[in-house]
């Protein structure tokens, strides 16, 4: 179970124990003179000051929590530090806040295509921005309150609020506390980047965590970065009523994506009215009264954009800047990552880096399975690794983009002999019942093994279906398993067989229309 849904679980019943204090002896700390089972080094050779532990998490993110409950259940004496919100990006910026307000701005979409479906609706419609970021509020508070209780009711485990800093490679201080660990984990997550464009320091602007305060329609939204987080809030202020123009340096959108699937999604945005101003060279700002403007030396169009906010959605940086890791001796690459291997050990014993910071993932699911690896190598004596992860992840656009494993495009570099598999939308009854038949899937197989390789789902409920194929990759099955499951009438998911039917060998199809 990931933080969030445990938060879930855990918060009708959580404990109505007090908070613990920080108290390391009362509250899970050794007692400093006795050796622990997990090879502590005994206490009085460190400061009398220093609490000692077996384990200490810094971050509460998606990976901290879960390894704090398999380390504490295990009989080890675990402390955990969260400088800010119990749940970190995911439950309080990331996927719980946006996913709760993609819900609100679908919702007010489908009030408007109502007559689409034969539902009359005579009165005006509005969307009420305070509740829908009351709604949001609340979802999230319930996250990162559950989040919280489970972590200070969690037997063997100490909660710290502060600044965790590495004083050595066995000590860490927050606040005017010193705790030591022969076993440190660090899940210390990210933020958004605030890029050195001309201009920034002189307009306000929004970042994804500063957007979570908005509770305002702005006029026209300028989104800079259209990638995965630009493109949700892109739609989802669209469909409140903003103006939006996306601004992105790339030649297309979701830049990651194959050309295929990344025009798809612009033609989606734009049909409800989105602007995209693609091939941006030279962005920079300035205001002109109430108006900003942001510069965009692009290949066409205006030279510059007059919005009313601007949102940054421009990439992430790992949060290692400011914790002491060259005093700790842990490595980190240029961009700040902490250099892991494959199973996640930093390039100091004793200490690891799960989630964001280590550059190995960028989504919840990438950081709990860190949390998974470590636990299984540590205490289950399970080898599993980074690279047994197969790629997946979704794009909550409406409709949604699943994807798992290879791109086309990356198929296509390999040079391996590979056959592909594609169906547009508007031949899935399911979607077209739904009128939400905007969209396509495509697969792509191993001629040889008849593994799959990859697959996109841009599609109502893409983000469900593609989990029947990355079930099936990661059983290192033959495709031909799928063709014989007998999926049910009427889904999205029924049509896997029938496009793996009419696969087509891919040097066949290249450049061939789509
Ligand atoms: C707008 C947005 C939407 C997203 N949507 C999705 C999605 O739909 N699906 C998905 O899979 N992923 C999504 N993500 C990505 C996802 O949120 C992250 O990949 C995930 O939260 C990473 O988890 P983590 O445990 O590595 O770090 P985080 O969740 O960032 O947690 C790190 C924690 O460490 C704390 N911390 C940092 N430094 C210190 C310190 N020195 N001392 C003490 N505490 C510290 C932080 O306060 C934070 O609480 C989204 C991200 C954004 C920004």
């Amino acid at each position: 179970m990931r933080a969030q849904d445990l938060a879930a679980a855990v918060a009708p019943h959580a404990p109505l124990d007090p908070p613990r204090s920080a108290d390391a002896t009362e509250n899970g700390g050794h007692d400093s003179n006795k050796p622990t089972p997990w090879g502590i080094q005994p206490a009085e050779q460190r400061s009398s000051m220093t609490k000692t532990y077996d384990a200490i998490i810094i971050g509460t993110g998606q990976a901290g929590p879960f390894l704090a409950q398999r380390l504490a259940g295990a009989g080890m004496k675990v402390a955990i530090i969260e400088r800010k919100l119990f749940g970190g990006t995911c439950v309080n910026t990331g996927c719980t806040p946006t996913k709760t307000m993609v819900a609100s701005a679908y919702a007010a979409h489908m009030v408007r295509r109502a007559a689409d479906f034969g539902v009359v609706d005579n009165g005006p419609s509005s969307v009420d921005m305070k509740l829908v970021k009351s709604r949001k509020d609340a979802i999230v508070g319930q996250s990162r309150t559950g989040v919280e209780s489970w972590l200070r009711g969690m037997t063997n485990c100490t909660v710290y609020q502060g600044n965790g800093r590495f004083e050595s490679s066995k000590e860490v201080s927050v606040g005017s506390e010193r705790l030591t660990a022969n076993r440190i984990f660090i899940n210390v997550g990210g933020r958004a980047v605030v890029p050195k464009m001309p201009g920034i320091e002189e307009v306000p602007y929004l970042t994804n965590s500063s957007i979570m305060d908005v509770d305002f329609l702005p006029r026209h939204l300028v989104i800079i970065g259209g990638g995965y987080i630009g493109l949700e809030f892109a739609q989802m202020y669209r469909r409140f009523g903003s103006e939006v123009t996306i601004i992105e340096t790339a030649s297309h959108l979701a830049q990651h994506e194959d050309e295929d699937v990344s025009t798809a999604i612009r033609g989606i945005l734009e049909q409800e009215g989105i602007n995209v101003r693609l091939n941006a060279t030279c962005i920079g700002f300035s205001r002109r009264g109430e108006e900003i403007l942001a510069h965009v030396d692009c290949v066409s169009g205006d030279p510059e954009v007059s919005g009313s906010h601007v949102l940054l959605a421009v990439g992430r940086r790992p949060n290692t800047d400011d914790l002491g890791l060259t005093e700790a001796g842990v490595a980190v690459d240029k961009r700040g990552y902490i250099v892991v291997d494959d199973q996640l050990r930093s390039s100091v014993p004793g200490i690891w880096a799960l989630g964001d910071c280590n550059g190995k993932g960028a989504f919840t699911h990438t950081a709990f399975n860190d949390a998974e690896i470590v636990a299984a190598n540590l205490l289950d004596n399970d080898p599993r690794k980074v690279s047994d992860r197969i790629t997946a992840y979704a794009l909550y656009i409406d409709p949604p983009l699943g994807r798992a494993g290879l791109t086309e495009a990356e198929v296509r570099k390999s040079g391996r002999h590979a056959l592909i598999g594609r169906r547009p939308m508007t031949k899935v009854r399911r979607a077209v019942e739904k009128g939400e038949a905007q969209g396509f899937m495509k697969i792509i197989v191993d001629a040889q093994t008849h593994q799959i390789l990859g697959a996109a789902i841009l599609g109502t409920g893409g983000d469900e279906a593609i989990h029947s194929i990355l079930d099936v990759m990661y059983a290192r099955a033959p495709y031909t398993l799928i063709q014989r499951a007998v999926h049910i009438h009427p889904t999205v998911s029924e049509l896997i067989p029938t496009m793996l039917g009419q696969l087509q060998p891919l040097a066949d199809t290249a450049g061939a229309p789509r």
